[in-house]
């Protein structure tokens, strides 16, 4: 089989837009067993996908993706901007989304460009392959492969961090059966040294040890992942985040050396830190028109419109109350229960009574149990 110049396709990953790329062996993860103890604690919360037995053996052996696969080539996409001042993310009328989500939706970007580059390596090598293309897709352990594809390593905060460009990029790979000349030299296991920044600054506690993120308490799982009821005690924790969570990479001295975006303050925040307002009025028409682009579409408006009530009831501010109240209303009971939540956040005795009348009328087992909580009862 021919070998192919890492050489060459590094320069091809940079021509195609990529920021960064490694290449390493097609070999089982370092931290497979880490991974396999975080799944047997249940600290993948309720994404199944996780732990299911056949994504299980493909995170053991590659070759059950791709049958005699050789090469991992990983590449990285920055996602950094600066555009909008903390004062503005950070207002508590607004509600904040995770930086990576503030683009076109990343699998939209990556995909075409990875396909691109799989038909060009299927050119060099002269020969048809069976290959794989992966963004954040694939039953592989990504960050751990990119570590040791020398791409940088992995923080205290279970981020892959490169050393002069922080954690603000997104990773993408081909499996393949190809092999190259040169195999990058794994990057080293750790650079945190003493620090503990990240662990300290989780609002929820998420870190029961260092690089274990227990999904069950983490604000990203629960606003992105999580479809269901959010856990009553972590929701004051959640400040005005809506979608994801930041302040883990945010605090890390590495992104310091994050490449960033500037430009303007575009005219729309939807989708950087939409008015708290706009979001517990969206309508579904209104939720797919403004997010058809954006990665947030995948969550729905019925998940949007909870986090945003979770915000609105962090806020402090009771010219929500009366949207709240509305809300009570909606066709969706996930929505009503945050909504009476917030309602008892804001002012609790004005509360107790609306919320009294509302659950007699509350015709959804779920709803009902939340509101009856609230109340005492
Ligand atoms: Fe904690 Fe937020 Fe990081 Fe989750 S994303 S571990 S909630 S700081
Ligand atoms: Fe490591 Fe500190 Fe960054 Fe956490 S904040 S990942 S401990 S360097």
């Amino acid at each position: 089989m021919t070998i192919l110049s890492a050489a060459n396709i590094k320069s091809k990953a940079l021509d195609l837009g990529f920021n960064l790329v490694g290449i390493t062996r097609a070999a089982p993860s370092p931290t497979l067993a880490a991974y396999k103890r975080w799944i047997n604690q249940g600290m993948h919360a309720n994404m199944g996908y996780m732990a299911r037995p056949d994504r299980v053996i493909r995170r053991e052996d590659l070759g059950a993706i791709v049958p005699d696969a050789q090469t991992l080539i990983m590449v990285g996409l920055d996602y950094g901007q600066e555009i909008v001042p903390e004062s503005v993310l950070n207002h508590p009328t607004r509600g904040r989304i995770a930086m990576y989500a503030w683009g076109l939706d990343y699998h939209d970007v990556m995909q075409p460009q990875l396909e691109i580059f799989s038909a060009w390596l299927q050119k060099e090598a002269s020969q048809q392959v069976n290959q794989r293309v992966y963004v954040d897709t694939g039953a592989i352990l990504e960050r751990s492969h990119a570590q040791q594809a020398g791409m940088g390593f992995i923080g205290k905060n279970t981020m892959l961090i490169h050393p002069r460009r922080g954690s603000n990029f997104f990773l993408g790979e081909i499996i393949t059966p190809l092999a190259v000349d040169i195999y990058d030299e794994p990057h080293q296991a750790t650079m945190c040294g003493t620090c503990t920044r990240c662990l300290n600054a989780c609002p929820t506690d998420a870190f029961p040890e260092p690089r274990v993120l227990d999904a069950r308490r983490c604000i990203s799982y629960h606003t992105i992942e999580n479809k269901g009821w959010i856990d009553r005690d972590l929701r004051p924790r959640f400040g005005n985040w809506v979608y994801g969570c930041d302040v883990c990479q945010d605090v890390c001295p590495f992104q310091r050396f994050s490449p960033k975006f500037k430009q303007a303050p575009p005219d729309d925040l939807s989708t950087i830190a939409p008015r708290l307002e706009e979001l517990l009025r969206l309508t579904e028409a209104d939720f797919k028109e403004r997010y058809a682009q954006s990665p947030i579409v995948r969550i729905k408006r019925r998940r949007l419109v909870r986090n945003a009530c979770i915000a609105g009831g962090n806020s402090g501010d009771d010219t929500f109350v009366p949207i709240l109240r509305n809300l009570l209303q909606d066709s969706e009971p996930l929505v009503r229960g945050h909504a009476a939540w917030a309602l008892y956040q804001l002012d609790a005795s004005a509360a107790t009574s609306t919320l009294s009348h509302h659950m007699d009328n509350e015709d959804d087992s779920e709803a009902h149990q939340e509101i009856k909580a609230l109340l005492g009862h």
